[in-house]
C-alpha cells in the first residue's frame, strides 16, 4: 500500500537563502540536468558513465551551471529559470508558489534536456526494428494479466505509427527492454541507476537504446518502476493511484532514444498529468525521426454502414445513412459495436502481417466515448487498447497491433462505447469507417 506522498518543497526560497531546503532544490536541479553534477561519476542518464556510442552528444552535458552547494546562488537561479521555462511556468528565479507545485508534482526520473525543443532525442537509436521485451516482475495493485496487457498497449502506441515490432519474451531470454518495478535504491552492480524517491515525486524512469558495442542485454532501453506508487489501470484512476500504460508509454519512449518534449500535450513531456493513452503528433515526430515512417503492404476498409450493434436494447434509435451509422445510445449506458473488415490474407504469394487498426467516428459530445477498442483476428484477440475515451471528431484514430503478427482469419475491430447523460444529439455517434493497416 502506498502512503500519501509528502510534500517535498514550499514556496518562498530566493536567491541568497542557504541551508537543507537549497540544496534539496539543487539536487532535484542537479538530477534532472539543470546543475551540472557534484561528481560526475553520478550525472544524470546521459551522462558519460554508459557506455558511448557514435551517436552520442556530450554537448548537452556541458555548459550546464555549476552551483555552489547549500547556497541559493546565480547559477541555482539560472538553472531553476531553465526548469520553469521548459515546464511554461514564468521563469522567476525563486520557488513561487506554481513553481513549488510543479516541484512537489509527479514526473519521470529521466533528466530533461537543457535547451528548449520540441521533441528531442538521445541521439541514440536500436539497430534492430525488431525489438523484444520483459516483464521481470509484477505489482502487487494490479493482476499479472493486467499488467502485461497494459505493458502491450503502451507498446503498441509506438508500433502504430513505425516500422518497430515488440516481442514480449521470457524474463531469462535477454530482451532489449527489461521491465522490473522497484523501490528506494535498486541498482545492480557497476550501473548507473539512480535510486526511487517513495509515494510521489518520480514515478519511472528508463535507459536510452544500446550502441554497440555494449551488449543488448546491458541496461539500456530498461525500464524500471517506482514501486512505492500505487499503480493502476483502471480509468479514471482513484486519487493518488498513477495509470500504468501512460507511464509506461512515456518511458518507452525514452527506451526507444527519445528525450523529453516541451511540448503541450506531448506524451514525453516529463511530468504525469493524468491518463494519456494516445501519442500527440510531436511524439510521432519524433519516434519516425528516429526510425522512419510506415510502409505499408495493403490497406483495408468498410463502411459505417457495416457495424453490427451487440446490445439492442441499449440503443435509442439507429439509421443508416448512405455512408455512415449514426446511432444515438439510451443515457448512462455501454454497448459494443462490431466492424468485420474484409481481409486480405496472402497477397502476391505471401502472407500479411498486422500493423494497425483504425476507426472514423464523430461523438455528438466529449460524454459519449469510444472507450476500449479490441482488435481480432477470427476469434482471437489480438491488443485490447482500454480507456482510450475518445470523443469529438476523430478522423483518424489509430490502434497499433504491437507484435505484428501474421494475418489468418480476418479482422474485426470491436468498440466499447459509452453514452453520458444529455441530449440525443450530445449521445449520438456516426460511425463513418473501419480499416486495417497490413505490413
Ligand atoms: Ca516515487
Amino acid at each position: 500500500m502506498a502512503t500519501k506522498a509528502k510534500e517535498r518543497f514550499t514556496a518562498g526560497l530566493a536567491p541568497g537563502a542557504r541551508g537543507e531546503d537549497v540544496t534539496a532544490l539543487q539536487d532535484y536541479l542537479e538530477h534532472f540536468g539543470y546543475l551540472a553534477a557534484e561528481d560526475p561519476e553520478h550525472d544524470t542518464f546521459c551522462g558519460p558513465s554508459y557506455p558511448l556510442g557514435d551517436g552520442d552528444d556530450l554537448a548537452v552535458l556541458e555548459d550546464r551551471p555549476d552551483a555552489d552547494a547549500g547556497s541559493f546562488d546565480d547559477a541555482t537561479a539560472e538553472a531553476l529559470r531553465h526548469l520553469q521555462a521548459y515546464a511554461g511556468l514564468r521563469p522567476t528565479g525563486e520557488v513561487d508558489e506554481p513553481t513549488a507545485q510543479l516541484l512537489n508534482s509527479k514526473r519521470c526520473g529521466n533528466a530533461d534536456q537543457s535547451e528548449l525543443a520540441e521533441f528531442s532525442t538521445s541521439g541514440r537509436k536500436w539497430a534492430t526494428n525488431n525489438l523484444r521485451y520483459s516483464l521481470e516482475n509484477t505489482t502487487p495493485n494490479i493482476t499479472t494479466g493486467a499488467v502485461t496487457m497494459a505493458m502491450q498497449q503502451a507498446f503498441a502506441m509506438w508500433s502504430a505509427h513505425s516500422p518497430l515490432r515488440f516481442t514480449q519474451v521470457a524474463a531469462s531470454a535477454g530482451a532489449e527492454i527489461r521491465i522490473r518495478f522497484a523501490t528506494g535504491a535498486h541498482a545492480a552492480t557497476g550501473t548507473n541507476d539512480p535510486a526511487f524517491d517513495g509515494p510521489g515525486g518520480v514515478l519511472a524512469h528508463a535507459f536510452y537504446p544500446s550502441v554497440p558495442p555494449a551488449p543488448v542485454t546491458a541496461i539500456m532501453g530498461d525500464a524500471h518502476f517506482d514501486d512505492a506508487e500505487t499503480w493502476t489501470v483502471t480509468v479514471p484512476p482513484q486519487a493518488g493511484h498513477t495509470d500504468l500504460v501512460t507511464v509506461a508509454a512515456h518511458e518507452f519512449g525514452h527506451s526507444l532514444g527519445l528525450g523529453h518534449s516541451s511540448v503541450n500535450g506531448a506524451l514525453m513531456q516529463a511530468f504525469y498529468g493524468g491518463p494519456q493513452r494516445t501519442l500527440h503528433a510531436d511524439d510521432i515526430s519524433g519516434l519516425q525521426h528516429l526510425y522512419g515512417g510506415v510502409t505499408l503492404r495493403h490497406a483495408a476498409w468498410i463502411h459505417g454502414t457495416g457495424v453490427q450493434v451487440e446490445v439492442d436494447d441499449n440503443v435509442e434509435s439507429i439509421r443508416r445513412y448512405g455512408f455512415y451509422t449514426r446511432i444515438i445510445g439510451k443515457p448512462n449506458t455501454t454497448n459494443w459495436y462490431h466492424f468485420a473488415i474484409p481481409t486480405p490474407v496472402i497477397v502476391a504469394g505471401s502472407r500479411l502481417n498486422w500493423h494497425r487498426a483504425l476507426l472514423r467516428f464523430v461523438t455528438g459530445s466529449t460524454s459519449t466515448v469510444v472507450r476500449d477498442v479490441h482488435v481480432y483476428d477470427g476469434s482471437s484477440r489480438i491488443i485490447a487498447h482500454q480507456a482510450v475515451n475518445l470523443g469529438g471528431s476523430n478522423a483518424m484514430a489509430v490502434f497499433g497491433v504491437p507484435h505484428k503478427p501474421p494475418v489468418y482469419w480476418g479482422a474485426g475491430i470491436s468498440i466499447g462505447v459509452t453514452t453520458g447523460a444529455g441530449t440525443a444529439s450530445e449521445r449520438r455517434i456516426d460511425l463513418i469507417s473501419g480499416g486495417v493497416d497490413f505490413t
